[in-house]
């Protein structure tokens, strides 16, 4: 049902309620307090000076309210509480006057200045607390405050309420004897005391996980009870061959991952593979190489990469490596104009491409394969669990290769991706230094224009990484125009281009093929380019408002340069979290930071998937509730197991899974 089904909600606050990614009631019922105030009484005389309170009292004298400099204006009254008078000030609220009779019972919320007898308020409020009263705050935005929001989310509990399903079935809600649904989501947004509230916050975080770990282990038994996977005769001397002709000798790492997937690829059970390592460690040609054996043995690959920057870079590189070898290889991105477009669909309905690199556009509808064999995706974690499973529909029984640089603490990857093999890459190539990292604060910036020119110098090329594209009135970040002209004055004979989302993809292509060919110096850009992109000349990267990012997103970032022999180092600027960067200038290894980012910050970024939507949990935390998490796998599984679905497992399921459910 739709928004404007709820009482209050009209087209222009449907705009600011999108703001905050709400789009359905269901999203309206499910958008949480992110933290909750308790308000508790105090006694002022047990307070000490600039202590914040909370007191009830009588309105002793009528206020009087000054006008101050710029609309605003000064409200000062005085307020009987426990037997003591005492001044009160608040700003900003002269137009409350009215309301204020004396003898009138108000709650007072503010910070104590003893010696002045005066309460600054930052709230009076004419109702009372009565002991304890516990508030919830949200996250708001501009235009659509607290209060409106507050009163949606009521209207909506009061008129919409049964949109909402609930996910636990039955015998579950019965073992942990939850609350249900409708009395969660009421306490979660109105609560009345702590103890009911943390039951409905257990009651709504077990949910979330169990539908998580349903979706997890229902493609795990889906896939081990797949042994009909596709079977393959290779000759292994061409697979050899191609490895011996490629322009560097691979890692053991490497070798033994490119054995496991061939083995995979042999065997009648189909594959469903992690391909796992650090940022830099060498993923690529390994899944090049299983492209080839699949090729060799007379199927398609489809490769899909998260970026169209990525899919292109891949196109590049995997056509130069298979020139000599009469692969057909084609891109396919969401700018691939229409005209050629049908073009490809067409070729590979009827068997003509071998090898297609794409964006999430590989799995639409309306994409035919004449023999999928293999789908690659790169930087998985980019991609949700959903996408997971609708890959696997393309086509016949296809063997599936993930990769994903994105380290997990190892306990979490065993639950998350527990239902693929896993084949590690560990070392980097041979020959590789550590990057150099330093923290730098914004006034030393001196130092890092002397690294670049040194860099510059050798001819080498530089990374510089803005959060923001241009300037903004709410934000005093750094941002890739801005830095564009700084660095054009700082560095007048050296070439510098701009990069970011919001450009169309041959604006894109364009920059990152003069960078790739070392015709720019410097690359100015957003996180655009934090996952996958190579360019091997590039030796430094300089982060700004490197404090905005996760960890692990810098860690990927990091791994722009570092890509060959050549001594590298990333610069990051921040006056602030110093701490927490410091970690990165101590270690190099992805897991570590992964670690420690979680111990820092519970899920954070630890995944750098915020942007796939199925990992981000609206009130479970991975970390904190990793008990909760194990329950629900465990709980999950049981209810997959039980052969006879009743009605009420079988809504539950087709819901939950969607898709997933039509695979065979
Ligand atoms: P990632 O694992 O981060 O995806 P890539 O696959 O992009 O890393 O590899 C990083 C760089 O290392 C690429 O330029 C690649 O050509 C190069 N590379 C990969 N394997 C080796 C190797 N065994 N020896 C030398 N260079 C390698
Ligand atoms: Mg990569």
């Amino acid at each position: 049902m739709d928004l404007l089904n709820v009482s209050g909600i009209g087209p222009k606050s449907i705009n600011l309620l999108h703001k905050l990614n709400i789009y359905t009631i269901c999203d309206l019922l499910n958008y949480y307090p992110f933290r909750y105030e308790i308000l508790k009484l105090d006694k002022l005389s047990l307070k000490a000076d600039d202590e914040k309170v909370i007191i009830e009292g009588l309105i002793e004298k009528i206020p009087t309210v000054i006008r101050l400099k710029g609309n605003m204006n000064k409200m000062s009254l005085r307020v009987l509480s426990d037997d003591m008078l005492v001044n009160v000030v608040i700003f900003n609220r002269g137009f409350m006057k009215p309301h204020f009779q004396i003898g009138k019972e108000i709650t007072i919320i503010g910070k104590w200045n003893k010696l002045k007898n005066t309460i600054t308020a930052s709230d009076i409020r004419f109702e009372k607390i009565n002991g304890v009263k516990i508030e919830s705050i949200y996250r708001t935005t501009q235009g659509l405050n607290k209060r409106m929001l507050s009163k949606y989310i009521d209207n909506a509990i009061n008129g919409c309420i049964n949109e909402l399903t609930d996910y636990i079935p039955f015998f579950l809600s019965n073992k942990y004897n939850f609350m249900d649904k409708e009395q969660a989501i009421k306490i979660i947004h109105n609560p009345f005391d702590i103890e009911s509230l943390k039951q409905a916050q257990i009651r709504l975080k077990y949910e979330e996980l169990f539908v998580f770990m349903l979706k997890i282990n229902c493609l795990k038994l889906k896939n081990q009870k797949q042994n009909n996977g596709l079977q393959r005769e290779i000759d292994y001397n061409k697979v050899t061959e191609f490895i011996e002709h490629l322009p560097f000798k691979l890692t053991t790492d490497q070798l033994s991952a490119v054995s496991e997937i061939k083995d995979d690829l042999i065997s009648p059970k189909r594959m469903n593979r992690l391909l796992q390592g650090d940022v830099g460690s060498g993923k690529t040609i390994v899944s090049i190489i299983a492209s080839y054996i699949n090729y060799l043995s007379g199927y398609q690959t489809a490769f899909m990469a998260p970026t169209e920057i990525l899919a292109t870079q891949h196109f590049e590189n995997i056509k130069k490596l298979f020139n000599d070898y009469n692969i057909n290889v084609e891109l396919l991105t969401g700018s691939t104009k229409k005209k050629e477009k049908k073009q490809i669909y067409q070729k590979l309905e009827n068997g003509e491409i071998d090898l297609i690199i794409g964006t999430h556009t590989l799995i639409q509808d309306d994409i035919k394969y004449k023999n999928l064999g293999l789908v690659i995706t790169d930087e998985q974690h980019r991609f949700g669990v959903n996408q997971r499973s609708n890959l696997s529909n393309k086509g016949m029984m296809p063997d599936i290769l993930y990769m994903s640089a994105t380290p997990i603490p190892r306990t979490y990857a065993l639950t998350i991706y527990g239902d693929m093999d896993v084949s590690n890459i560990k070392t980097r190539p041979q020959g590789r230094k550590d990057i150099i990292t330093y923290v730098k604060n914004n006034n030393e910036i001196i130092d890092v224009l002397k690294l670049m020119k040194q860099e510059l110098d050798s001819n080498h090329q530089i990374y510089i990484i803005a959060p923001l594209i241009e300037e903004s009135e709410r934000s005093d970040l750094e941002n890739v125009y801005k830095l564009e002209t700084n660095f054009k004055k700082a560095f007048k004979n050296n070439t510098i281009e701009i990069l970011h989302g919001k450009m169309s993809s041959e604006e894109k292509d364009d920059v990152m093929n003069k960078f790739s060919k070392n015709e720019t110096n410097i690359l100015i850009s957003t996180t655009v380019i934090e996952v996958g992109v190579d360019v091997k000349n590039a030796t430094m990267i300089v982060i700004f408002d490197a404090n905005r990012f996760g960890l692990s997103t810098l860690h990927q970032l990091r791994g722009r340069v570092g890509r060959n022999d050549l001594q590298s180092y990333c610069v990051l600027i921040s006056d602030k979290s110093k701490e927490r960067l410091e970690i990165l200038k101590n270690t190099n290894d992805g897991f570590e930071i992964s670690e420690q980012d979680f111990k820092l910050r519970g899920q954070g970024d630890l995944f750098g998937i915020k942007q796939s939507g199925d990992m981000t949990f609206k009130i479970a935390n991975l970390k904190e509730d990793y008990k909760i998490l194990l329950q629900a796998k465990n709980d999950s599984l049981e209810f997959l197991k039980n052969e006879v679905y009743t009605l009420d497992n079988k809504k539950i399921i087709d819901e939950i899974l969607g898709n997933i459910d039509n695979l065979n």
